[in-house]
């Protein structure tokens, strides 16, 4: 009796041990939220300036998250000669303490922080350190601007990657000279596999500036670099620029979110234009354990707010589609 009373307990016990195991585990992910295009010159940047806070609507849904990231599709920069291109983007150094105040880092892997020139690009590098606001993607060199930044959290680290590879590639970084990160195949893989081997991390994703504007699905040269930066190591693959959210695959179980959509920007008024994806990825020392899609609705400002149809939770690690993902 003694016995069967002691068996029963220790089931009771391993019961509990195993629930708290759950519950400790889930508590102990990494919540990583990614969105898309912040663009904060034009309409933005003068609502800025008159006192506006077009992240504030969203704020509650940024807040609770661990890390915040956000890709920046302009220069922050007082000074520069727009390039002859059909638009260019330059915010007032202003919107720092609000990027601050909302985002753990920006990714300057794109095709308009170069809008002003590698000088402007430069001066941004330096805007950005002093507001301790940490940037990826982008860099004084080319070495920097492939390295990748590092998050330590609840004793996990992550590690994010930025890559550009929509026109002009003059943007890019050089040895000698500041600029954004180009989506070299070899250069990407090299730098996945260095994030793991070199840097530690337990946890890579890259966060991509690629597709076609206005496209909903996917091209295969996305498709297959996707796969080869999975195949590479990265535990999830994420993306913007087609300025409209994209297909979202899976391969090998690891999530390919192609691309979030607009996320503060004006000038749009298509619902596609209009809806962005604040992207949440649970992450731990596994890779990417569940993703929430919060969609934002853009008013004519440019400014997201929280949609009452909210996605939700849409993948757990095991699940072998995305399907209800999608609003
Ligand atoms: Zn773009």
């Amino acid at each position: 009796m003694i016995n069967q009373l002691r068996t029963f307990f220790c089931l009771v016990l391993i019961g509990i041990a195993a629930c708290v195991g759950d519950v400790l585990a889930q508590d102990d992910d990494v919540s990583v939220v990614f969105v898309g295009d912040l663009m904060l010159a034009d309409l933005p940047g003068q609502r800025i300036k008159q006192g506006h806070n077009p992240f504030k609507p969203f704020a509650s849904v940024l807040n609770k998250s661990d890390i915040r990231i956000g890709n920046l599709e302009c220069v922050i920069s007082n000074i520069g000669t727009a390039e002859d291109k059909p638009f260019t983007f330059r915010a007032h150094p202003r919107v720092l303490k609000l990027l601050k105040k909302h985002f753990d880092a920006v990714s300057l892997a794109n095709n308009h922080t170069g809008d002003f020139g590698h000088a402007a690009f430069d001066q941004m590098l330096g805007f950005l350190t002093q507001a301790k606001m940490p940037f990826f993607g982008g860099g004084r060199d080319l070495h920097q601007a492939h390295q990748p930044l590092l998050f330590q959290r609840k004793g996990i680290t992550i590690a994010v990657l930025g890559y550009n590879e929509f026109f002009p590639r003059s943007f890019e970084a050089d040895v000698d000279r500041p600029g954004s990160a180009w989506s070299d195949d070899e250069q990407v893989v090299a730098d996945i596999k260095a994030a793991r081997e070199v840097h530690h991390a337990d946890v890579v994703i890259p966060f991509m500036h690629w597709g076609v504007e206005d496209e909903p699905l996917a091209t295969t040269r996305q498709q297959s670099l996707a796969k080869r930066m999975i195949d590479a190591g990265a535990d999830a693959v994420v993306g913007s620029h087609p300025h409209v959210t994209q297909n979202i695959e899976l391969y090998k179980g690891r999530p390919i979110v192609y691309s979030l959509g607009n996320f503060v920007f004006d000038g749009y008024s298509s619902v596609e234009n209009t809806t962005g994806w604040a992207l949440q990825l649970d992450v731990n020392r596994t890779g990417v354990r569940q993703a929430r899609i919060h969609v934002a609705r853009i008013d004519r400002y440019g400014t997201p707010h929280p949609s009452r149809k909210d996605a939700g939770q849409c993948w757990q690690h095991g699940e072998s589609s995305f399907a209800d993902c999608r609003p």
